[in-house]
């Protein structure tokens, strides 16, 4: 019996607001039977319309630092004073199972994977400049002026990782123009270009 192709694990990276999400429900619409999207765990409280088991598992803080002893995070890392982790046991089900399975987690979480997982493709989605990335922050208006400026600051160092990623694409505002882009990325190391 031949055995099941094993699938390749994505994870993408990119300063809040660059539009990761966007780009990755792209490649979802199109590669949707080929991928998965991996659930993370965070103490982060719930935004509105976010829903538990679907956009994250939302645990308390003991809850997470049972599942750090257990060592059942692939990934974890803690992030504008919350916690967030990648479930290790999910994530190599669907890559048994043959699927992509696409990690969408910040830098520190994103090194720990490749320095783990070596095989896996690292892309992060840069925006076109860092002006340009806080004119969207503020676009959203979602958030206080306080917390803005803290997820500006931690968009600056972000942005000091994405050397070390093996891809880095610019969404510079044609959404188009990163997604193809992205996709090529995407066919190529699936082997499907
Ligand atoms: P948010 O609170 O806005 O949903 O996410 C904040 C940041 O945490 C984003 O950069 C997001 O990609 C990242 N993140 C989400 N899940 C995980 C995870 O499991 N591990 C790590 N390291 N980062 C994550």
């Amino acid at each position: 019996m031949q055995a099941q192709k094993k699938g390749r694990l994505f994870v993408f990276s990119g300063p809040s607001g660059v539009g990761k999400g966007t780009l990755n429900a792209k490649l979802f619409e199109e590669f949707g039977e080929q991928i998965a999207f991996s659930v993370s765990a965070t103490t982060r409280a719930p935004r509105e319309g976010e829903i538990d088991g679907k956009h994250y598992f939302f645990i308390s803080r003991q809850e997470f630092e049972n599942r750090i002893a257990n060592n059942d995070f692939l990934e974890h890392a803690e992030f504008a004073g919350n916690c967030y982790g990648t479930p290790k046991s999910y994530v190599t089900t669907l890559l048994e199972q043959g699927k992509n399975v696409l990690l969408e987690i910040e830098v520190q979480g994103a090194m720990q994977v490749k320095a783990s997982m070596p095989e896996c493709v690292s892309v992060f989605i840069l925006p076109p400049s860092f002006e340009e990335l806080e004119r969207r922050l503020r676009g959203r208006g979602t958030e206080t002026e306080e917390k803005v400026l803290a997820r500006l600051e931690t968009a600056r160092r972000e942005l000091a990782y994405a050397p070390q990623y093996a891809y880095q694409i610019v969404n510079g505002g044609d959404l188009d123009a990163a997604y193809q882009e992205l996709r090529s990325v995407y066919l190529k190391e699936t082997q499907q270009l």
